[in-house]
């Protein structure tokens, strides 16, 4: 075993996505904890290109393996067995995404690593120190585990890895066993209303149970409009059947963070907070002095927001 860090890139439908940049300074951290190199892979889509927008200060090589356009289940894990076993990293990184979640356990059991699911904090000390949360965000527990070890980390909990790097760039040749793959990516369909991804959106308006009606969603997206933004939502409006599931942030919803987000009407209850406390900015509404929201927003307005929403849309010129 190597004292290095692998992380492990992912894109959909031809764009890095987020956590690529997240993962790639989770992978510092620990590197320079372990006195190691950074190694990322990144396997599928435009791979020259990914490695090129990928290579950011901090990172030492990145590894493509070309095979398919999108994510298949079989190819990563194929692919990463084979370039774990090249590297021999003290420490596998992937993304606590949908498709880490599908990759991960598949290839910690091929290589027989601990798996440390959803990881908020990473250090090393002789094995490694995993910080997850638990009971909603309520309690942080610990788990330290013997290197080498595979975790997955939560999105938006590390900031994205930025400047332009040296990296080394490799074409890894992973020996993919096509008769090994059992799945086929046959076409890609969005859910409904999936027009918007809101964990990409740069301003978010998000309106939760204040806004006591569905006809009255009109007035969020009213401002939504004026501000060029997206409309998100807590989960009552989803529960309700206002606003499609891929709207929802919270722990059962979506982790976002917009340079702005906007909660109207949301009391700021964990579960949402969990998803939406990484925002550079939180500008907070709601009529209760006390709704725990204001805790963490940057800027609140405890008012009625059938007069500031109006207001807001009249200030943004819409
Ligand atoms: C396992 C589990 C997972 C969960 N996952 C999620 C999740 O992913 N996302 C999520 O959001 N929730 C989630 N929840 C639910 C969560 O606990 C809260 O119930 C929910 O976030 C509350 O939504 P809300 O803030 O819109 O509603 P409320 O808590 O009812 O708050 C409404 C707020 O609107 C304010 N208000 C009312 N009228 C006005 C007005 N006219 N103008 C301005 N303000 C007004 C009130 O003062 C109040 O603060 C989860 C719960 C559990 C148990």
């Amino acid at each position: 075993m190597t004292d290095d860090v692998l992380a492990v890139a992912e894109h959909r439908r031809g764009s890095l996505r987020d956590v690529s940049f997240e993962v790639a300074t989770a992978g510092r951290e620990v590197a320079d904890a372990t006195g190691g190199e950074l190694h990322l892979a990144v396997i599928g889509g435009d791979v020259d290109a990914f490695a090129e927008e990928l290579n950011r200060e901090g990172v030492d090589a990145i590894h493509t393996v070309d095979h398919g356009e999108e994510f298949n289940h079989d190819v990563y894990a194929q692919a990463l067995t084979a370039l774990h076993g090249a590297v021999d990293p003290a420490v596998l990184l992937m993304p606590n995404s949908v498709n880490g979640l599908d990759y991960a356990p598949a290839v910690a059991n091929r290589l027989d690593l601990p798996l440390v699911t959803d990881c908020v904090g990473l250090a090393v000390d002789g094995g490694l120190v995993a910080t997850r949360e638990m009971y909603g965000s309520k309690v942080e527990t610990t788990a330290e585990v013997d290197l080498p070890v595979a975790v997955t980390i939560r999105p938006a909990e590390w900031p994205a890895a930025e400047g332009v790097g040296d990296a080394s760039i490799e074409a890894f040749d992973a020996e993919i066993d096509e008769d090994a793959i059992g799945s086929t990516v046959t076409g890609y369909e969005e859910v409904a209303g999936g027009d918007v991804d809101i964990s990409e959106a740069d301003v978010l308006v998000s309106i939760g149970r204040g806004i006591g009606e569905e006809d009255n969603l009109d007035l969020i997206f009213d401002l939504a409009e004026a501000m060029d933004a997206t409309v998100s939502s807590s989960r009552p409006i989803v529960d309700s059947g206002w606003l499609p599931k891929n709207r929802q942030v919270g722990q059962s919803g979506k982790t976002v963070t917009p340079d702005v987000y906007v909660a109207i009407g949301i009391s700021g209850a964990v579960q949402h907070v969990a998803g939406m406390k990484g925002s550079d900015t939180i500008v907070a509404i709601n009529t209760d002095p006390n709704a725990p929201i204001f805790d963490i927003a940057d800027y609140g307005v405890v008012g009625d927001l059938f007069d500031v929403v109006p207001a807001l849309i009249d200030e943004f010129g819409g």
